[in-house]
């Protein structure tokens, strides 16, 4: 059998070393059912995901994120709704545990009080596309409040109507100075022209590949995370329900069951309710291109990466990105 130490030279054997040890373990919290937009595709809202009583005792959320740490969690990611309107709630985590947080941007985290909170802010491609999605165009506040942060990002959703228009939409990050990290938008409420064609998913690969080659300081990503995210398959395998790594444990009844995340939970804001996984509960699994999911997806499946160095390569890339997206190595 091949081993690591015999597939690597030293320099990515040192970078496989630093990785291996991280040991993550995430789970995802609904930080709130509100939210201060109402885009079209939020798989959160189209799924009816909000439709539990939110808890509202800031003490209740602080023992149950004690409780979480407890059950092994080391990386808390918080989405919503918009997290940032429950800033307490936010705060509760971020002093127990290692904490990211999702949000759109529009309103600005107390950085005296949240130092080094990761921040993920939601963008939906340029102005006109997010007008149309989003109803506003929330780059020109985000931009404006997180301006030059060391610790955020852009989460960029691309829409089929982006393919051949990203680079203006990277350069505006660029200008901002802030980082980027690409995934694909699921169009979850079939919104008109915004489903994917194989064609467009093709494009796309080459220009996200283009764009890392140009932007690689801004750009957190990696080539096979292009390839497996537009193309869907992994060493000849699909991704899919069958496949996916991001299902909430005591949800996960599938036999059998393939390589998962261990101990992972989506907890809606009501500290009870668990949802299937890590988006839209509605979701057909085979439209799915969760760019998280995706990512999880290879990093689990450590073992079919063995095969040459270069396939144990793309998977410490892919592991990499993983970790300077959620804080745990640097940019
Ligand atoms: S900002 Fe996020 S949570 Fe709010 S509606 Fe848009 S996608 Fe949904
Ligand atoms: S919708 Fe996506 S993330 Fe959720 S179970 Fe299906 S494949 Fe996984």
């Amino acid at each position: 059998m091949k081993t690591v130490s015999s597939l690597l030279d030293k320099e990515w054997y040192d970078r496989y070393k630093r990785i291996s040890t991280l040991n993550i373990r995430s789970s995802i919290y609904d930080v709130t059912n509100r939210c201060n937009l109402r885009c079209k595709g939020c798989f959160f809202f189209s799924s009816g995901e909000h439709q539990v009583e939110e808890e509202m005792d800031v003490k209740k959320w602080e023992d149950f994120i004690d409780q979480e740490k407890g059950r092994g969690v080391n990386l808390a990611i918080l989405i919503g709704g918009e997290p940032t309107l429950c800033m307490d709630r936010v705060e509760a985590f971020y002093k127990r545990l290692p904490t990211y947080c999702a949000t759109n941007g529009l309103i600005k985290i107390d950085r005296k009080k949240l130092p080094d909170l990761m921040v993920g802010i939601s963008l939906w491609g340029g102005g006109e596309d997010e007008k149309i999605l989003r109803g506003r165009d929330t780059f020109a506040i985000s931009s404006k409040n997180y301006a030059g942060d060391p610790y955020t990002y852009y989460l960029y959703t691309i829409t089929p109507r982006q393919v051949g228009k990203i680079e203006p939409v990277i350069k505006q990050i660029v200008d901002a100075g802030l980082k980027v990290h690409l995934q694909l938008l699921s169009n979850d409420e079939s919104v008109d022209g915004f489903s994917w064609q194989t064609s467009e998913l093709k494009d796309l690969r080459h220009e996200m590949d283009e764009m890392l080659d140009k932007y690689p300081r801004t750009m957190i990503s990696s080539k096979y995370y292009h390839e497996v995210i537009t193309t869907g398959m992994m060493m000849g395998r699909r991704f899919g329900w069958n496949e996916c790594p991001s299902v909430t444990e005591s949800m996960d009844n599938r036999k059998p069951q393939p390589r998962r995340l261990i101990h992972f939970f989506r907890w809606a804001a009501d500290l009870k309710t668990v949802h299937r996984c890590c988006t839209s509960a509605t979701r057909d699994c085979s439209t799915c291109k969760d760019g998280a999911a995706h990512m999880s997806w290879i990093m689990v499946n450590k073992r079919e990466h063995m095969k040459s160095t270069e396939d144990l390569k793309n998977w410490i890339e892919v592991y990499e990105m993983f970790a300077k997206l959620y804080s745990f190595i640097p940019w």
